[in-house]
């Protein structure tokens, strides 16, 4: 018995545990380890959850053993030596009996208990939990450590209670095992299951109907002696072995390939896809680009490559075609692992019902009914998969404070902080929950480190004299938003996969697991403690502590590119000389995605203020004439070109589908203010007077840039509209410099880290213009006496970038003066990042919207 600090009520127990599979188990014994009393509950006869429970023939772990083991116990380690690369099901559920039994865990664990409810009570600062045995027992914490695949999917097939014969579900095996041998079986569902269990059921039955709604890919388990080179790579570094799976993008340790499959040649792709086939492994295979779950053309490359090998596999055409996945993108649904799968179909007594072509209409008394056929069968075995990640958790009334249950709360998807926590449920964890890495990881790496931070946190509350932890609503918000920005750089959404959440009728259409990687995880994870649980309210005896925030607001893609900046060490460019923080950029710019191809782009010269400017034309491939953008780039007036911006004019080109000029225009500190400007305008009014020759349609001019670019263009109308003319049909304004004050909460929030710095945008100024040269309007753009009768404009600002105030300040100033003005702000992005096409897939959206407006900006209204 121990007691809550908060409101001195016993608790029966430290901490309740639901669910004695791998997670509940290393829970048990890493709290015991730590003097917390602790109580496990599951609804088996036994310890092994998945492993207990998954009994079906050929059920195995599709990630090799020697890595889907728990690491805590460097002893365990040594001793238990896993017989095949791909364990059985048996083997697995002995090495978890072993481990139950080698640190005496039994004991604290009610088998056949299952838990159906729990209620916080906040007046005594504990949980209520009530069994479907009648115990009542109260904890200080309650762990749900039930499992992502435990809840078997709700059928949804008509007629189920109308067979005569035998049923089976591979998630709920009987112990003593099925032989089908003489029998007529049909198996319903082809996912991993379904993939496993076919071939033995084939090779034990008389006749064996596979029924498929969707295939799967699969990749061949080549299965045998646990690997000779990874029992070496693990035995010759066991700590370094591990650590580097903990830091990983899945929680075993493979090379990622630093190429995207667009980037080298067919050949080229096509042996390192041979090679990873022949090694197999479904974490080598999807690692063989470092795009495939990002880009749709990669992808296709491999989708296509797997495709061949089903249709050189199987030797009906209309059998191999119909086992071909189409319609989503490999890896976005559990990619399977199989021995002998495809090769199945050959067999003479072996038949695939394609049920997108022959839907099954009703199970009878004899069999299954199909469009056009009734089957008789003996047994039927259902493969048709769980209700994943959130179907175990919700199926326990779990009321939090105020009387939230948290079916109530996630009614529209599931919310938490880091997969860990939710606000509402104090004192409530979820070992390898929603929005966390879970499925799309080695989970035994997942569930080892969440044990550990939950431990950690009980830890760190009982040495603080805490009583009762609750993320905050804010922080919570921003992680469920962290893990949609991370989905949405992805193809996952784009399958309707059980991590999506459809296949359940009626759950919410949600990507569930978070896709950034164990590594970038766990770095968070660790992140949020060391920042003292940014993102927690605690209360104790003395009094209520929040530390509330989020602890990832930049875009994920965003994240990736900083810390790869970071890691490079590069030089400050304000500590280079001029000529060398140009070639520096350039060089920078060399490094990029050459964006979209054009229909033509061809290099020229035109008049300039003081001498002739280089421009860069890019020509949509549809017919012409074509309205004209007039972009100019960024660089501070000091460094870039049209080659540096060349991905962004090329995307700007296709998605507005107007030529875009990109015009040079002379630099500082050769040449500074007003030349930057001076330049951009007679730019335009030449542009503008000779547009027929550049293919444009007269009369139909817009401007853009970005950063100094934009200012440029900025200040190009306002030259315009005053000298009456050339008329101008919209400005779009990225990242605009538009006043030279450096005074504004942007400056100050994102004075470093954003690769463009306050620093630097203050050697930028002083190369430019003297100081009281910039109160002028012809530098700063936002100080001119009128804004009124300025074209329509689009003024796109970064969150996460200094001069994000001022581009919202004039965006502001605009519409106040009546000019038809938008802002588009760009939660997450840096001041760089929307530049960065095909590398910066979180800009897309607003690289789209820019796209709109341009063309909005020549024909329909821009304000709908
Ligand atoms: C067939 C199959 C193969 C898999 N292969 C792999 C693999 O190769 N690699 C991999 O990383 N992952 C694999 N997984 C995922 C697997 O679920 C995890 O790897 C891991 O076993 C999960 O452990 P766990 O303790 O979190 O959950 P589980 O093993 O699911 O255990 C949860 C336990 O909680 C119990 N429970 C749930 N609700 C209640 C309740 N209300 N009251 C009492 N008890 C409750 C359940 O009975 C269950 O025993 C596989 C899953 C399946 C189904």
């Amino acid at each position: 018995m121990t007691s809550g600090k908060a409101g001195a009520a016993v608790a029966d127990v430290d901490v309740a545990v639901v669910g004695a599979g791998f997670a509940g188990l290393y829970l048990l014994h890493r709290l015991r380890g730590l003097g917390f009393s602790v109580k496990v509950f599951e609804t088996g006869a036994d310890v092994g959850g998945t492993w207990y429970w998954n009994r079906y023939p050929g059920a195995r772990c599709d990630i090799q053993s020697l890595d889907y083991s728990y690491t805590f116990d460097a002893e365990l380690a040594v001793r238990w030596q896993w017989s095949e690369k791909y364990a059985t099901q048996p083997e697995i559920l002995r090495y978890l009996q072993h481990v139950a039994d080698t640190l005496d865990l039994r004991r604290d664990i009610a088998f056949s208990t299952r838990v159906e409810a729990a209620e916080w009570d906040a007046a005594a600062s504990l949980w209520r939990v009530r069994t479907n045995r009648g115990d009542a027992v109260s904890c200080r914490f309650y762990v749900m450590a039930s499992g992502c695949l435990s809840m078997p999917k709700t059928l949804d097939i008509d007629g189920i209670d109308r067979f005569a014969g035998e049923v089976f579900f591979t998630s709920r095996w009987p112990h003593e095992g099925v032989d089908f041998t003489g029998k007529r079986v049909a198996v319903i569902g082809t996912g991993s299951s379904g993939i496993q269990s076919i071939p033995i059921i084939a090779a034990q039955a008389a006749a064996l109907t596979v029924f498929q709604r969707t295939p799967n890919f699969s990749i061949p388990a080549y299965n045998g002696p646990v690997p000779a080179d990874k029992r070496s790579a693990i035995e010759s570094g066991r700590e370094q072995y591990r650590d580097e799976a903990r830091r990983s993008g899945i929680g075993v340790p493979v090379p990622v390939s630093e190429q995207g499959a667009l980037q080298v040649s067919d050949e080229e792709r096509l042996a390192r896809y041979e090679a990873a086939w022949a090694r197999s492994g479904l974490v080598e295979v999807l690692s063989t680009f470092n795009d495939l779950l990002a880009n749709p053309a990669s992808n296709e490359t491999l989708a296509e490559f797997v495709r061949g090998k089903i249709r050189a596999i199987v030797h009906d055409p209309a059998t191999a075609e119909a086992l071909c996945p189409k319609g989503y993108p490999i890896g976005t649904k559990r990619l399977c692992v199989d021995s002998n799968y495809y090769d199945t179909f050959n067999l003479s007594h072996v038949r695939l019902v394609d049920l997108r072509t022959q839907p099954l209409a009703t199970i009878t008394e004899t069999g299954i009914d199909v469009a056009g056929e009734s089957l008789t069968f003996d047994a039927i075995v259902f493969a048709t998969g769980f209700d994943a990640m959130t179907g175990a958790i919700v199926a326990v009334d779990i009321t939090g404070r105020e009387g939230l249950t948290l079916k109530d709360k996630w009614s529209h998807g599931p919310r938490t902080y880091l997969g860990l926590t939710m606000a509402g449920f104090p004192n409530l964890f979820a070992v390898t929950g929603p929005g966390s890495p879970s499925v799309l990881s080695n989970m035994v790496v997942s569930i080892e480190q969440h044990v550990d931070w939950i431990a950690g946190c009980l830890e760190h509350m009982r040495r603080e004299g805490l009583a009762v932890i609750e993320a905050t609503e804010a922080a919570e918000a921003g992680w469920v938003q962290h893990v949609n920005d991370f989905g949405d750089i992805t193809l996952f959404p784009r399958a309707n996969s059980w991590y999506m959440g459809s296949n359940v009728p009626g759950k919410p259409r949600v990507f569930l697991p978070y896709v950034g990687g164990v590594g970038t995880y766990r770095t968070i994870c660790d992140e949020v403690v060391t920042r003292d649980y940014l993102g927690f309210r605690f209360e104790g005896p003395a009094g209520v502590r929040i530390n509330d925030g989020i602890i990832r607001r930049v875009q994920p893609d965003v994240a990736i590119m900083l810390d790869i900046v970071r890691g490079l060490g590069l030089p400050a460019m304000e500590t280079m000389p001029v000529e060398q923080a140009r070639a520096f950029a350039a060089m920078l710019a060399t490094q990029r995605p050459p964006g979209p191809n054009v229909g033509e782009c061809v290099d020229g010269t035109l008049p300039g203020a003081a001498g002739d400017l280089a421009y860069r034309l890019y020509r949509p491939a549809t017919p012409g004439p074509h309205p004209i953008v007039v972009y100019f780039h960024g660089g501070g007036w000091v460094l870039g070109s049209h080659d540096a911006d060349d991905p962004f004019c090329r995307d700007l080109c296709v998605r507005s589908n107007a030529i875009v000029i990109s015009a040079d225009y002379r630099h500082a500190p050769e040449a500074r203010f007003p030349a930057a400007p001076d330049d951009g305008f007679a730019a335009v009014r030449w542009i503008a007077a000779h547009a027929e020759s550049f293919g444009g349609v007269p009369g139909q001019i817009a401007v853009a840039g970005w950063s100094a670019g934009a200012n440029i263009a900025a200040v190009v109308c306002q030259m315009a509209r005053d000298a009456g003319g050339p008329a101008i049909s919209g400005q779009l304004l990225v990242a605009p410099v538009t006043d030279a004050d450096f005074s504004r909460a942007s400056y100050v929030d994102n004075a470093d880290g954003y690769i463009l710095t306050t620093s630097l945008m203050r050697w930028f100024w002083d190369h430019y213009a003297e100081e009281p040269a910039r109160a002028n309007p012809k530098a700063s753009p936002l100080r001119a006496s009128s804004l009124v009768g300025l074209p329509p404009a689009l003024v796109v600002t970064c969150e996460f970038d200094p001069l994000r105030d001022e581009g919202a300040a004039y965006a502001n100033a605009l519409a106040a003066a009546g000019v038809e003005a938008r802002h588009l702000p760009c939660r997450g992005q840096i001041h760089t990042s929307l530049m960065a096409v095909d590398a910066i897939l979180s800009g897309a959206a607003a690289r789209a919207e820019m796209g709109g407006v341009l063309r909005q900006f020549f024909g329909a209204p821009i304000l709908a």
